[in-house]
């Protein structure tokens, strides 16, 4: 099993996806997800200059060797290029690892702790009836456990509102229900922290009456607050029973938790934006956070994933690996994999992908009941259709930008 060519594979069906693309000396194939939203050629460049050069030749049985190889090797470490590249290659082995041993995936890490993963939606409104709507839209889809984001009177277009388009400095076009969007440069959001937070807890009221207590909801804040405007948030939506509350500060700074943590017993998840277990070390050792928020693409991959949620199941701290449309169907295998074998899997964010894109990539996942399985496949379960792949070149896309009312860049 020794690799003897490694492709990066560069594709945007319904958005840009960056999937590296091994193949041994015995013809078997590895998949694994490289794609940066916004930021997805630089990880093409790592990889294709520096670490493809590295792998020819390699025994691709060496699964944490390479993985130890590359991060320490470079001798620059941490960072989303780097973590998304070696994440890539990571995923790519385990693959090819499964297809070898005729397993799937999750069989190596352990088998199935459980029968399938509870996944949550993205329910979105620029109003209530909108929002109302969207959640019954889910439901139908049988979603169990839906995310809410509405619009706040005043802003024009904010964070999580699908089909929003109408701000006069919107001239991208979006992509179908998430962020980033197509176009020469990013488009510009608006923000207003006090106005959020005076909308917000009215929102869950209305929801909670509307679809009653049963039903887990989630929502992201997406790193606008300081700390005690989070501690405000957090006990405002304390009658409401959130699953969780997401990303409520930037994420650089993890004491800022601690104030919010003593204030608010809202459950907190974070960490779409981390990319190795040294941005948790405190937050899992103190205890402030209820869920992981990585995705193995952003974070080193299955191997090292793995490894930080060991370490936070030591904390009963669980798994709510990142899942949005910006996570390749290959990511999303491995995500399901690890979140079978895992004892302390929570949740799994998953946006349906696009026609388009489900033509590139023939997936064998199942989704019943609001539970996603990631199947009985050798390997992750994925296939590239590289024909299909070459029909969708790159497209310049960014993820928006915000700004206060008096102009100021704020946090997106
Ligand atoms: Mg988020």
């Amino acid at each position: 099993m020794i690799i003897d060519r490694a492709d990066v594979v560069v594709t945007s069906p319904d958005r840009n996806f960056v999937t590296l693309r091994l193949t041994t000396d015995d013809g078997l194939t590895g998949l694994g997800d490289a794609t940066l939203n916004g930021r997805e050629l630089a990880v093409v460049a790592y990889l294709q200059d520096h670490v493809v050069p590295l792998l020819i030749g390699r025994d691709a049985s060496r699964i944490e060797d390479t993985w130890q190889f590359l991060y320490r090797g470079a001798y620059w470490r941490r960072g989303p290029v780097t973590m998304a590249a070696i994440a890539a290659v990571d995923t790519a082995l385990w693959d090819i690892k499964g297809k070898a041993a005729g397993m799937p995936v999750y069989q190596l890490l352990g088998g199935a702790s459980r029968d399938g993963l509870l996944a949550y939606g993205h329910a979105s409104g620029k109003d209530l009836e909108e929002l109302f709507d969207s959640v019954r839209a889910h439901q139908e889809q049988g979603y169990r456990a839906i995310r809410i984001q509405t619009g706040v009177p005043g802003l024009n277009s904010i964070y999580g509102i699908a089909s929003n388009a109408t701000s006069a400095a919107n001239t991208g076009v979006r992509y179908d229900h998430e962020p980033a969007q197509r176009g020469a440069l990013p488009n510009q959001e608006d923000w207003d922290t006090r106005a959020y937070l005076r909308h917000v807890p009215g929102v869950f009221e209305a929801v909670r009456n509307e679809f009653g207590p049963e039903l887990p909801l989630l929502h992201d804040a997406h790193h606008r607050l300081t700390p005690v405007q989070a501690a405000q948030l957090g006990k405002s939506l304390e009658p409401y029973d959130l699953f969780w509350l997401e990303d409520v500060t930037p994420a650089e700074n993890q004491e800022a938790l601690r104030l919010v943590r003593h204030h608010t017993t809202t459950p907190l998840a974070i960490g779409e934006v981390f990319n190795t277990v040294w941005d948790y070390q405190q937050i899992i050792r103190e205890q402030l956070i209820d869920y992981v928020r990585s995705a193995v693409t952003h974070t080193g991959g299955i191997s090292h994933l793995k490894k930080v949620l060991d370490y936070a199941a030591q904390y009963q701290i669980k798994s709510g690996m990142h899942g949005p449309t910006d996570i390749s169907p290959v990511g999303m295998a491995a995500a399901m994999h690890l979140g079978l074998a895992i004892h302390n899997f929570g949740i799994q964010e998953y946006m349906r992908h696009g026609a388009a894109t489900d033509a590139v990539f023939r997936q064998s996942f199942t989704w019943r009941d609001g539970h996603l399985h990631p199947g009985d496949e050798p390997g992750l379960g994925v296939e590239l259709d590289l024909d299909e792949a070459g029909r969708h070149p790159y497209v310049r896309a960014y993820l928006p930008y915000n700004r206060l009312a008096d102009g100021t860049v704020h946090d997106w």
